[in-house]
C-alpha cells in the first residue's frame, strides 16, 4: 500500500499541478491522465508521487488514460536530463516520447486489400467502356494483381468501385504485413578490419554495460556491414536495436538492406508516417513484439524494450539536431545519454566523424575502430582539383563546366556509365540585381534575395517560399532594362548541358522536384534503372543511395559554403565533399570526381582530394582550441524573434543583460548581432552566442530568463550564424 496522496501531473498545456490520488488507485510516474482544469479535463503526465502537498485541496485526478507508465524509468530520466539540458520545459520534452495517440485519440491505420469482384471478361468490358477514367485505371491495376491502397488512386473512385461492388476490399493480415517479399540476404564475411570492430561491439553488447564505439569508416567501407552483424548479435542475445539515419537517407533502398537481413519485423519511424503507423509501432515496440526500429532523429525517443543497442549512422549530420523549436535537442547526444542510461552499447560511424565525436575517442571516452579501405572490390574514386578561374580562361566566358569535366562525361556517355552532378543550389539564376542602383531584389517577407525558377517562371523566396513574376523595372530605382541576373542552380546547369551535349538524357533532384511524397524514390529509381546519363542535384543526392554505375562525380562549386561565416563551414564543406564523392565507384568500376572551385589552393580542397581525415581533424582541432569553440566548450545561442526591429533588438539586448549579471566564471558571452537571415516570414530575428565549458552552469540563470518577445534557447547549436 503506498502512502502518497499526491500526483504531481505535467498537463500538456504548459502547467504542472497536484492532483489528490483517489482512494485505493495506483499510480505510477509515468502514467497518462485527465485531470479537472476550470471546468473541463485536460490531459497530462504523472511526473511525481508525494506524499504532501502544497495545495491539501488539490482536485482528484479524474481518469487514467494508460493503465501502465508510457515511460519506462530510463526514458523517464532521460525526458528530464533532456529538459533540463537543452533548457526547455518538461511539457513539451514530453511530447518528443508520448505518441500521439496516448495524447490525441486517433485510430490505428487499418492496412486493406482491394481485389476484383468481376470476372477477368466482365472488368475488361467495363475498361473499355470507361477507358480514361481513374476508375478505369484502379480495375486495370486490379486486373493484373489483387494489391494494397494505393496512393495515387483518389478515396472516392475506390468508393465508386466499392458501391457499385466492381471490387472488394478487406483487413490486411498480420502475416502479410510481415511478409512482404524481400531476397533475403547472409551475413558476408568480414575482413580484418571490420571483424575486429565487431568483436569489440559484441563485446560491450555481452558485458551489458554502457559503451560508445565510434566507427570511422571511408565510405563503402563496410560500415553497414557491421550494424547488420551487431544488430544480429543483439537480437540473438535477446535484446532490441534502434537504428537512426539522416532524415534524406532513410529511403527504399536504406530499409530494404535491412528488412532483407532479418527475420523480425522491423518498425520504421519518420514524421512521414500517419499517427495510426506510428501508434501500432510505438505499441509493437513496447511489448517487444519489434525488436528493430530504424528512423530519423525522433526515433530515439521510441520504446523499444530490452534495448540493447543503438545506432548512429552518419553521426556528423547536422539533420540529427533539432533547431526550429524547443527541446533544441542532438540525437546523436541523446543516443550517447539514453546508452548511459539503458546499459546499452552505442554506435557512432561516419567516413567524417565530427570533430566532438573524434575528439571524445581521442579523450577515451569513446572506442574508436577505423575501417580504412573499401570492402568488396571497389577502390576509393581519384579526386582531382579544378581551377574554374582557368577553365573559364579556356572557354572564353562563363561555363559550368570545364574541359575535363565535359570530356570525363563524353567518356562515360560511350561506355554507358553514369554521372552525378552536385551543385549547392536549387533554381535558374540566384539573384536579380539592378545595375545602376546596385540593389538586389528581394523577399518582401525576408532578408534574402528571390531566385528566378525558370521553369514556373517566377522569382521566389527560399526561406519563405513566396513568389512574384519578374519585375520589368527596378523596384527601387525604376530603371528600366537595368536588371540582370546573377548566379546559377540546378536548373541552369541542366539547360547548358542539354545545349553542350544533345540529347543527353538528364533527371534533376532538388526541392523543386521532389515535392510529391514518393517524388525522391521515383527520381531515384529511374537513375538506378539507367533512364538518364547523369543526374544533377543537390545534398539530396549525396546520402543514402547506391548506384553501383554512377562512375563520374562533378562538384561544380563547392566555395559558396565556405563564405559562411561559421567555424563549422570547413567542416561541412569536407564533409559535403567526401560524401558526394563517395557515390562515385561503389562496385567494381573505378570511379573519379571532380572537384571545381576558383580557390584551388584553398587547404580544404587539397585536404578533401587526399581524403585525408586524420589531417582535416588536426587542422580542425587545432582551430578551435585556438579560438575556443567546441569541443573546447559549448555554445548556446539565443535566439529573439519580433514583428519590430527595434523592439526585437531590444528584447535580445534584456536578455544579454540579465545572462551578463549571472555569467559564471570562465563562460563568455558574445555581442547581441542580427542572425543570419535577419528577417524571415515578417519576423526580425537578433541574437547572442554563450560559450561555457559547463552547460549545467548556465541553467539556472537561463530557466529564469524572460522577455516581452518570444525567444529560443539553442544548447550545442550547430550553426552561430543564422
Ligand atoms: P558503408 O556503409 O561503409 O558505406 P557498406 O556496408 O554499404 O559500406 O559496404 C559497401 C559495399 O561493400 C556493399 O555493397 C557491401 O555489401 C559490401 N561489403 C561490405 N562488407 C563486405 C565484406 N566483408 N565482404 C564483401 N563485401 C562487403
Ligand atoms: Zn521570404
Amino acid at each position: 500500500m503506498s502512502d502518497n496522496l499526491f500526483a504531481a501531473v505535467a498537463l500538456d498545456q504548459k502547467l504542472t499541478l497536484d492532483y489528490a490520488i483517489p482512494e485505493g488507485w495506483i499510480i505510477e510516474v509515468g502514467m497518462r491522465v485527465e485531470v479537472p482544469l476550470k471546468s473541463s479535463l485536460k490531459k497530462g503526465t504523472v511526473i511525481a508521487l508525494k506524499k504532501q502537498s502544497g495545495f491539501p485541496n488539490a482536485k482528484p485526478i479524474a481518469r487514467l488514460i494508460s493503465e501502465k507508465a508510457v515511460l519506462s524509468e530510463p526514458l523517464w530520466k532521460l525526458a528530464q536530463w533532456m529538459s533540463a539540458y537543452y533548457c526547455a520545459p518538461l511539457q513539451k520534452t514530453l511530447k518528443c516520447f508520448i505518441p500521439p495517440n496516448l495524447r490525441k485519440t486517433v485510430k490505428p491505420k487499418q492496412e486493406f486489400i482491394y481485389s476484383l469482384n468481376l470476372t477477368k471478361e466482365e472488368a475488361r468490358a467495363k475498361i473499355v467502356e470507361i477507358r480514361n477514367s481513374p476508375i478505369a485505371l484502379i480495375l486495370e491495376k486490379l486486373l493484373k494483381e489483387e494489391s494494397p491502397f494505393i496512393p495515387e488512386f483518389s478515396r472516392s473512385s475506390l468508393q465508386t468501385c466499392l458501391k457499385r461492388k466492381w471490387i472488394l476490399k478487406r483487413e490486411k493480415t498480420e502475416l502479410e504485413i510481415a511478409e512482404e517479399e524481400f531476397f533475403p540476404t547472409k551475413p558476408k564475411k568480414l575482413n580484418e578490419e571490420q571483424a575486429s570492430c565487431l568483436a569489440k561491439i559484441c563485446q560491450s553488447l555481452a558485458s551489458k554495460k554502457y559503451a560508445t564505439h565510434l566507427i570511422q569508416g571511408i565510405t563503402g567501407s563496410g560500415k553497414t556491414e557491421v550494424y547488420l552483424q551487431a544488430i544480429q548479435a543483439a537480437l540473438d542475445a535477446g535484446q532490441s536495436a534502434i537504428m537512426l539515419v539522416p532524415e534524406i537517407a532513410l529511403t527504399s533502398q536504406t530499409i530494404e538492406r535491412f528488412r532483407s537481413r532479418f527475420q523480425e519485423k522491423i518498425a520504421i519511424w519518420h514524421h512521414r508516417r500517419s499517427l495510426g503507423e506510428r501508434t501500432t509501432a510505438w505499441e509493437n515496440l513496447q511489448s517487444g513484439q519489434t525488436q528493430i526500429v530504424i528512423g530519423a532523429r525522433s526515433a530515439i525517443f521510441c520504446p523499444a524494450k530490452n534495448l540493447g543497442l543503438i545506432i548512429v549512422d552518419e553521426e556528423h549530420d547536422s539533420s540529427y539536431k533539432q533547431s526550429e523549436e524547443a527541446p533544441c535537442y542532438h540525437g546523436r547526444d541523446i543516443a550517447v545519454m539514453r546508452g548511459s542510461l539503458e546499459n546499452a552499447t552505442v554506435l557512432l560511424g561516419s567516413a567524417t566523424p565530427s570533430i566532438e565525436s573524434r575528439y571524445n575517442a581521442d579523450l577515451k571516452k569513446y572506442t574508436l575502430s577505423i575501417l580504412s579501405s573499401r570492402a568488396a572490390s571497389a577502390s576509393l574514386p581519384k579526386i582531382q582539383i579544378i581551377d574554374m578561374k582557368r577553365a573559364m580562361d579556356i572557354s572564353g566566358g562563363f561555363t559550368h563546366f570545364s574541359q575535363e569535366l565535359i570530356t570525363a562525361m563524353k567518356e562515360r556517355l560511350k561506355n554507358g556509365e553514369q554521372t552525378l552532378l552536385f551543385l549547392n543550389r536549387r533554381g535558374y539564376h540566384r539573384l536579380q540585381i539592378c545595375n545602376s542602383c546596385r540593389n538586389t531584389i528581394k523577399c518582401p517577407h525576408c532578408d534574402l534575395g528571390l531566385t528566378f525558377h525558370k521553369a514556373e517562371n517566377q522569382l521566389r523566396c527560399h526561406l519563405c517560399n513566396y513568389g512574384q513574376p519578374i519585375p520589368r523595372s527596378c523596384p527601387s530605382c525604376g530603371g528600366l532594362e537595368s536588371l540582370q541576373f546573377k548566379g546559377f542552380g540546378t536548373e541552369h546547369v541542366e539547360r547548358s548541358l542539354h545545349a553542350l551535349l544533345p540529347g543527353i538524357r538528364t533527371l534533376r533532384m532538388d526541392r523543386d522536384t521532389t515535392t510529391q511524397k514518393t517524388s525522391h524514390e521515383d527520381l531515384f529509381r529511374q537513375f538506378r534503372s539507367h533512364k538518364a546519363d547523369v543526374l544533377i542535384g543537390t545534398q539530396m543526392i549525396a546520402k543514402g543511395f547506391h548506384f553501383p554505375s554512377v562512375t563520374l562525380v562533378g562538384v561544380l562549386n563547392a566555395d559558396s559554403s565556405l563564405s559562411i561565416p561559421d567555424f563549422r563551414s570547413e567542416e561541412t564543406v569536407f564533409q559535403l565533399i567526401t560524401q558526394v564523392a563517395g557515390r562515385a565507384g561503389r562496385a567494381e568500376l573505378q570511379g573519379e570526381v571532380f572537384l571545381q572551385t576558383f580557390l584551388p589552393d584553398h587547404p580544404i580542397f587539397q585536404l578533401a582530394k587526399t581524403q585525408d581525415f586524420e589531417a582535416f581533424y588536426l587542422r580542425q582541432l587545432e582551430e578551435r582550441r585556438q579560438f575556443s569553440y567546441p569541443p573546447f566548450c559549448h555554445l548556446i545561442k539565443i535566439t529573439s524573434t519580433g514583428s519590430d526591429p527595434r523592439d526585437t533588438e531590444e528584447a535580445t539586448l534584456a536578455l544579454h543583460a540579465a545572462v551578463q549579471k549571472e555569467l559564471p566564471v570562465g563562460s563568455h558571452l558574445l555581442p547581441v548581432l542580427a542572425a543570419g537571415h535577419a528577417k524571415v516570414k515578417d519576423q526580425f530575428r537578433f541574437q547572442f552566442i554563450i560559450k561555457t565549458p559547463k552547460v549545467k552552469d548556465l541553467h539556472k540563470t537561463l530557466s529564469n530568463l524572460s522577455s516581452p518577445l518570444p525567444f529560443k534557447i539553442d544548447v550545442d547549436t550547430q550553426n552561430t550564424f543564422f
